[in-house]
């Protein structure tokens, strides 16, 4: 039998089995950080499978082998993260979460759920193979510092050293049975932005006697916007949003300060870096010139995800070829963040979504939805595409 009808049959045959997985993540959900009891349960099925591992990598990361024939030849990575947000879920179904408060709104329970059958598939598949393939289940994608970084830190690209690293991600806005995959840049670093301008406050009839905190933080939130229009590369997306305004004055009362919280996101690190510069700078002289200060501080989020073309081709062919020229798509430049862009930072990349989403059967809520939900066929494609594109990733020189 070819490897495709292997690998397709082994996925049916290991559905039921991955959905029991996927249920049970999604009833006991875990905040970024805290994954001690998903941890032990995916170690419990890495035991079950026979595959070895280290676990408690930055905090409650697991790395798995799975040798090939010559297993030094090459190795590659497979990546799921294993928390959950603090939403409460809004579905009524049987595998509803049992965590108040928590819920695995972005699909992280599907990527392990889909990264454990992937591994029982290549598990039963090692004299097919030659190389070496390590699954990463990593902490805390959804929280600063992003377990991603924690993880490169702790070494899990070395030792043995991987060549290119793939990771998957639910999308429901795609239907189940596509993947979209997209060369090159696709998702933006994300920096926060906490700014205090400091005034003097005063009767709201007599702004003589005030420094207006309130002007000043309208006047700096304004012209930020040229930074991006006329400071920004126009081939480089760029977006600044503030979301959060607090000035606590009254109709004639003018607050001291006024706090202004944002968001700075982009594809490019020296434009970034460049931009960090020349807001703070900007905000701060604006602040001055008016008379009074600007405390302008920047909290370093993700970097850009930039997926490597060699890498993103093979997995690309790969999905042409498991399901059809025509499930596969191109994917656009979304402006979220993503802590697998670390990974890309240091070796070759690609990160692709798994269509979830099934229109005719209601299934379209977007991910952080306290209604997000999957149709489950897409747990079949999303392991034994996994599967079936490591194996070519490790065919190609
Ligand atoms: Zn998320
Ligand atoms: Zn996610």
């Amino acid at each position: 039998m070819d490897i495709i009808n292997d690998i397709k049959n082994k996925a049916k045959a290991n559905f039921r089995e991955v959905q029991a997985i996927r249920h049970h993540l999604h009833q006991f959900p875990e905040l970024s950080f805290e994954e001690e009891n998903t941890a032990s349960f995916v170690q419990k099925k890495l035991d079950e499978y026979g595959i070895s591992y280290q676990k408690n990598v930055a905090g409650h990361g697991i790395i798995a082998l799975i040798k090939g024939n010559n297993p030094s030849k090459k190795v590659i990575a497979l990546r799921a993260d294993l928390d959950a947000l603090p939403i409460e879920e809004k579905n009524e179904v049987p595998y509803k979460s049992k965590n108040n408060g928590v819920m695995h709104a972005c699909g992280h329970d599907v990527h392990t759920a889909c990264l454990l059958g992937a591994a029982k598939i290549l598990n039963s598949l090692q004299k097919e193979f030659e190389g070496t393939i390590k699954l990463i289940f990593q902490p805390g994608e959804e929280k600063l510092p992003g377990g991603a970084s924690l993880m490169i830190s702790a070494g899990v690209l070395k030792n043995p050293n991987v060549e290119s690293i793939i990771g998957q991600h639910v999308y429901p806005e795609l239907e189940v049975g596509k993947v979209g995959l997209r060369s090159g840049m696709y998702m933006a670093s994300a920096d926060e932005l906490h700014v205090k301008v400091i005034g003097k406050g005063g009767h709201g009839a007599l702004p003589q006697h005030t420094v207006d905190a309130v002007l000043m933080a309208s006047t700096i939130i304004v012209n930020l916007q040229q930074i991006v229009s006329r400071n920004a590369p126009p081939t480089v997306p760029t977006v600044l949003s503030f979301g959060k305004i607090i000035g606590n004055g009254a109709t004639n009362v003018l607050p001291s300060e006024v706090f202004l919280e944002g968001t700075f996101r982009t594809m490019n690190e020296d434009w970034r870096a460049d931009a960090h510069q020349k807001m703070k700078k900007l905000a701060e002289s604006i602040a001055e010139g008016m008379g009074g200060l600007c405390e302008f501080e920047i909290h370093k989020g993700y970097p850009f995800l930039c997926n490597d073309e060699s890498t993103t081709k093979i997995t690309y062919a790969a999905a042409q070829q498991y399901l059809g020229a025509e499930n596969v798509i191109d994917l656009d430049l979304r402006m979220t963040a993503e802590d697998f862009s670390y990974y890309t930072h240091h070796t070759k990349g690609c990160f692709y979504r798994l269509g979830t989403g099934n229109k005719e059967k209601g299934i379209t809520q977007k991910v952080h939805h306290p209604q997000f939900d999957i149709d489950e066929s897409a747990l079949e494609i999303g392991m034994g595409f996994m599967a079936y594109q490591a194996i070519c990733q490790l065919k190609t020189e």
